[in-house]
């Protein structure tokens, strides 16, 4: 049985066009899940279908066997954590009291934090290399700390599904694998059931079991990394020219990209304006 499972979804911001289009996937559990397509082709939208931050106006989720409409929030919340894209927070929280939020679940109404609360936040932050930054204030953090803090605070729910909107987006090149490399073992040590939306197909390919391709709000291919994302499959979905080969050392996929002429003389026509 998949753990969470989008049947027919379709979902739209103002009742015209429709941003996801008869959307199919079944997420299994224990799986590492890689979302990858353009900008704008619906990636942030779906996740936040499946987290119910927004509600499809066709299709059933099911999480575990219930449909999530069912669920109550704090339940679902046990369930699935959510990094989202750009969290804003204007307030100076501090770092150890974000990854405390991520405890609220487990709260019986408005009790205070326990013991357990804090170890888990111990523990998260450590895993996410941003014990030292505990009593900083979110606000005086770079993106990447931040971006990390929101990983420990989603972990903190010690949820069975992290969805991650682009958890990379502000990571420089050791976090980035830094935090794949975490979200794997996670993964394979825990059985965490991980959805990640990432524009990076090289980190795509090398750590996850399936890759689901979108193109303008519907699926174009759901599968492995060598049958998703191919030179042609690329090429039709991103408009770019690519090779895919093998990497010699990791020997997973390598994109990389093959810079046309046509390319060079838009960027001159610009130039010469
Ligand atoms: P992605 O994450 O793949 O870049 P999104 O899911 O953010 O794409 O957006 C898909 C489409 O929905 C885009 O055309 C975007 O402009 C539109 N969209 C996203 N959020 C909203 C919103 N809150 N209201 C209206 N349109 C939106
Ligand atoms: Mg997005």
């Amino acid at each position: 049985m998949p753990i969470l499972s989008l049947q027919n979804i379709s979902f739209s911001y103002d009742d015209k066009t429709p941003t996801l289009r008869r959307i199919d996937i079944d997420v299994r559990s224990g799986e590492f899940l890689s979302i990858v397509g353009p900008n704008g082709s619906g990636k942030s939208t779906l996740l936040k279908c499946a987290s119910r931050v927004l509600r499809p106006q066709e299709g059933v989720i099911m999480l575990d066997g219930s449909a999530i409409d069912r669920i109550a929030r704090p339940d679902i919340a046990r369930k699935i954590g959510v990094v989202p894209q750009e969290a804003v927070m204007l307030f100076p929280f501090t770092a150890l009291e974000i990854v405390l939020m991520g405890r609220s679940p487990y709260r019986q109404g408005l009790g205070f934090e326990t013991e357990k609360d804090f170890e888990v936040a111990d523990a998260m932050m450590s895993l996410t290399d941003v014990q030292h930054l505990k009593h900083k204030p979110i606000t005086a953090l770079s993106g990447g700390e931040r971006q990390r803090v929101y990983i420990a605070r989603a972990l903190a729910q010690r949820p069975k599904i992290l969805l991650l909107d682009e958890p990379n987006a502000h990571l420089d090149i050791a976090h980035q694998v830094e935090i794949f490399t975490i979200l794997k073992r996670l993964n394979e040590s825990e059985g965490l059931t991980v959805v990640s939306v990432s524009h990076d197909l090289n980190l795509a390919a090398m750590f996850s079991d399936r890759i689901a391709m979108f193109q303008r709000g519907s699926l174009y291919a759901v599968g492995t990394p060598q049958e998703v994302l191919t030179a042609d499959s690329i090429q039709e979905v991103f408009e770019t020219d690519v090779l895919v080969d093998e990497h010699p050392q990791s020997l997973s996929l390598r994109i990389t990209l093959i810079p046309s002429a046509t390319t060079g003389k838009h960027h001159a026509a610009l130039y010469s304006h």
